[in-house]
């Protein structure tokens, strides 16, 4: 979007202007209907296979990424959360009949998927399509009119988006706002139907208050720390490829679901360091720095605050691996480190960068009771092939997701509900859960005019009361035909009780 010269006061009526047009065109109707939903998903996938071009270059200049890791991360992820909604959105928005109570009868119960309104998706830099564009989706399989928000620290990606969006989709129903804190700060003060959010908690919390003020419903998909829990019964070799590659090569350290340190079985501890520092040889040759296979660390700011965790005095004696940092390329090397002060800021902040603490632990049991203690992650990984490990891990660990044996696979898996709880966020999304994200469930009780049996207005003699109470505690075959006038069968209803006992 074009913003006026006129500075804060212009913008402040733009974004309103923006936010009153879709709301129009949502009370017009025709976000609703499936042939707009299905266009516009149609629309974006020819966006996402006619501009990949483009969009990876647009990811290149932002993180540095590789065409081949923008294609998997990105835009084939994207793609086909495109053909599954354009599939499924007839079945997901057709209404479900519910089961009703005998003592109901005669009525229908259904539900029916009815979108928000108008809804606003605000996106982070790290993974700048994928985190805009599948909220998008499934805000349009649902039926809004949705305002996009990107990150302005992914800008080109941001300019791109703001660009071919309004190519490709109906700008009455779909628009992308530009900008950073003051233009979010700016869409917050305005009313909207859902607000889906991706970045920080503490971003996450400034979100949810000026949610609040509008009573407006939120998902927040926020970050932490995703502690990764390697034992003894790991294969070591497969453990360091796939830690390496969760590491390093998805958004080098820079994804929400990236492992954030390794707590290890001291029996092992010292075989993962030196097989990552084999792998990452293997990965990109002994000097990662001229390696094209990982991106970079995104700006300036983000290598000094990853430096900074590495110049603490209690951990920069434990870098067992890397630590190098080129500023004119926004490099930091692969950087390994064995343990490291579990009060310093490596520790307890999340890295979100190439820095992959270890920490070794004397058990699983204890490796599970330390992450216990700290704020619930969105991943816990869990390298293992001890089944009561991964049971403790399930039954114990209070987490978004848990993984045993593969790193970020569950991002891509649209049959998952992918979400955090607790102080990585709430609500969730992909697939089927998109659609719910974005919609409410209304619920629809239809009754002809038959049947409109006395018992239930007043005066309440002794026994209308009686029977009324007995058929909806028991729900009661006997007693509803009493209630509908059918039977005064009064030794059936002093039975219910004994019924009722019975089939207990
Ligand atoms: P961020 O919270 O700084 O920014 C996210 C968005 O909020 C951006 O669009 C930004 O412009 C906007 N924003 C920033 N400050 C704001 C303010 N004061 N008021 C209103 N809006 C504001 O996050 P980031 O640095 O872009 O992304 C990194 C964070 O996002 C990490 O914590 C990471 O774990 C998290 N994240 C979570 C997920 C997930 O799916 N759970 C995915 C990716 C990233």
């Amino acid at each position: 979007m074009e913003w006026c010269a006129a500075g804060e006061e212009a913008r402040g009526g733009d974004i309103q202007n923006v936010a009153s047009e879709l709301r129009r065109t949502f009370i017009s109707g025709i976000t609703r209907s499936l042939e707009w939903r299905k266009a516009q998903l149609k629309a974006l996938l020819c966006l996402l296979c006619e501009r990949e071009a483009e969009l990876c270059h647009a990811l290149a200049l932002d993180l540095g990424k590789s065409a081949h890791e923008s294609m998997i991360s990105e835009i084939v992820y994207l793609r086909n959360s495109c053909k599954l909604a354009k599939k499924k959105v007839k079945k997901w928005a057709t209404l479900k009949k519910v089961p009703i109570p005998i003592v109901a009868f005669p009525t229908s119960a259904a539900v029916v998927p009815e979108p928000f309104g108008v809804v606003l998706v605000i996106s982070p830099w790290n993974f700048p399509l994928v985190l805009t564009l599948d909220p998008v989706i499934g805000a349009i399989s649902a039926g809004n009119a949705v305002v996009l928000k990107p990150s302005e620290v992914s800008q080109s990606t941001s300019k791109l988006l703001a660009k071919l969006i309004p190519m490709y989709l109906d700008t009455t129903a779909i628009r992308v706002v530009e900008g950073g804190i003051a233009e979010s700060t700016l869409l917050l003060e305005q009313k909207w139907d859902k607000i889906f959010f991706t970045g920080s908690s503490r971003v996450g919390r400034v979100v949810m208050s000026a949610a609040a003020k509008h009573l407006t419903p939120v998902v927040l998909e926020l970050g932490g720390k995703c502690p990764v829990l390697v034992d003894a019964t790991a294969d070591l070799d497969v453990t360091a490829r796939r830690l390496a590659f969760g590491k390093w090569n998805t958004g080098y350290g820079q994804a929400c679901i990236a492992p954030d340190y390794v707590l290890a079985e001291a029996s092992v501890a010292a075989q993962l360091v030196a097989k990552l520092k084999k792998v990452l040889e293997n990965f990109y040759g002994k000097d990662a720095r001229s390696s094209k296979d990982h991106c970079r660390v995104v700006n300036r700011r983000h290598l000094e605050r990853l430096r900074s965790l590495l110049e603490e005095e209690s951990v920069c004696t434990t870098v067992v691996h890397g630590g190098e940092v080129d500023e004119s390329t926004l490099y930091m090397a692969p950087t390994i480190l064995l343990n490291p002060s579990l009060d310093s800021a490596v520790m307890k902040e999340e890295i979100f960068g190439p820095i992959l603490p270890i920490v070794e632990v004397d058990s699983m049991d204890s490796a599970v009771e330390f992450v216990k203690t700290r704020p619930s992650p969105l991943v816990v990984y869990m390298f293992t092939k001890c089944k009561r490990h991964q049971q403790n891990a399930v039954g114990t660990i209070q987490a978004g997701s848990v993984v045993f044996n593969e790193l970020a696979l569950q991002f891509m898996l649209e049959g998952l509900p992918f979400g955090g709880v607790g102080e990585s966020g709430f609500g969730c999304y992909h697939g089927k859960d998109s659609f719910d994200a974005f919609s409410h469930p209304k619920a629809i009780l239809t009754r002809g005019f038959l049947l409109d049996v006395p018992f239930r207005y007043p005066p309440f003699t002794e026994y209308k009361k009686k029977v009324v109470r007995k058929v909806l505690d028991y729900n009661n075959i006997g007693a509803l035909l009493a209630l509908l006038g059918l039977s005064r069968d009064h030794k059936s209803i002093s039975n219910f009780e004994a019924d009722a006992r019975k089939k207990k």
